[in-house]
């Protein structure tokens, strides 16, 4: 869930080339980059899968599998899409360069490359991926706490309730009497506190929960769950971990807050993300209704 990037680290390059001295050549050239070689289509594929990959340097011509379908294939799965690919081939036709950007290629050099040349490229494609990856850390990510925002939230949510049918809760989580805490300790401290309380709440939930900050100091979670008592008991968790959760007020002291949740299942009769939400929030509104710091479980 939490995923901040670092530059420093040695990108991974797999280059994919049936002929081995073209290989070693560009090893050569790669030198100070993580590179993984391939001899063949299908490994690379393969590779693709295992390893976290940030960019393939790929023949065309290659028994068995050529590299234009290796793209297709790449191209063609979510999860690894985004990988850049520099196609490396003898072939210099017009119609075999339109075609590997059509099939989503990132650039082309032709056989024979120059060296500083392809290096130059290779350098080009991974700027521009930490740019993209940035940008879309920007845009995904609450500023404050660095979990969902709001949209990537419900964009991700749409697609774990439309996968799972049994198991699935809803949580509304809303810290009490925030309000307060900017009122007495500033402005500051209350940053401190959603963080603090991101936190803990990040290390309770299930990792394969989804985990969004709503807006002001209100989170909704998507979690899987056995049954109703096993997911109370994470609810209650949350509230006495989050309770326990030190928050420094600038002065040596420390303060901590209380949160409230309102728990539903999802179940035959619910009809959509939305209305799950809803329910959990009602169920929210009546924890707070009757005294805060507790989790209601919403009965349909
Ligand atoms: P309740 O128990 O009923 O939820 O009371 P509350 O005070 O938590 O609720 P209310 O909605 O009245 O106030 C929420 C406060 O949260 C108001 C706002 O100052 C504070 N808040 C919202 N976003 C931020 C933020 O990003 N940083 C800080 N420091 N405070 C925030
Ligand atoms: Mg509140
Ligand atoms: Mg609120």
């Amino acid at each position: 869930m939490g995923n901040k990037m670092n530059e420093n680290i040695a990108k991974t390059i797999l280059v994919v080339d049936d002929n081995e001295s073209n290989i070693d050549m560009l090893l050569a050239i790669l030198k100070g980059y993580d590179v993984i070689p391939s001899t063949s289509g299908e490994d690379a594929l393969a590779l693709i899968k295992e390893e976290s990959i940030d960019l393939v340097l790929l023949d065309i011509l290659m028994p068995g599998m050529d590299g234009y379908t290796v793209c297709q294939r790449l191209k063609n799965q979510p999860d690894i899409q985004d990988i850049p690919i520099i196609f490396i081939t003898a072939k210099s036709d017009e119609e075999s360069i339109e075609k590997a950007y059509d099939l989503g290629g990132a650039d082309y050099v032709t056989k024979p490359f120059k060296p500083k040349e392809l290096l130059a490229r290779v350098k080009v494609q991974l700027k521009l991926q930490n740019v993209l990856k940035e940008l879309d850390f920007l845009a995904t990510r609450d500023s404050l706490t660095g979990i969902y925002n709001r949209r990537k939230f419900f964009q991700l949510a749409e697609k774990m309730y439309s996968e799972v049918s049994n198991g699935l809760y809803a949580l509304m989580i809303d810290i009490d009497h925030f309000k307060r805490v900017n009122d007495r300790y500033g402005h500051h401290t209350g940053d401190e506190a959603l963080k603090n309380i991101t936190r803990t709440i990040l290390q309770i939930l299930p990792k394969s929960s989804l985990f969004g900050r709503m807006g002001g100091e209100e989170f909704a979670v998507l979690v899987k769950a056995d049954d109703q008592t096993q997911m109370m008991e994470v609810a209650s968790l949350l509230q006495q971990k989050v309770n326990e959760t030190l928050i420094n007020i600038g002065d040596g002291s420390t303060i901590s807050c209380t949160i409230s949740s309102g728990v539903a299942c999802k179940q035959e009769e619910t009809s959509s993300l939305d209305s799950l939400l809803r329910q959990a929030d009602m169920a929210l509104y009546k924890a707070k209704e009757s005294g805060r710091n507790r989790s209601i479980f919403r009965n349909v």
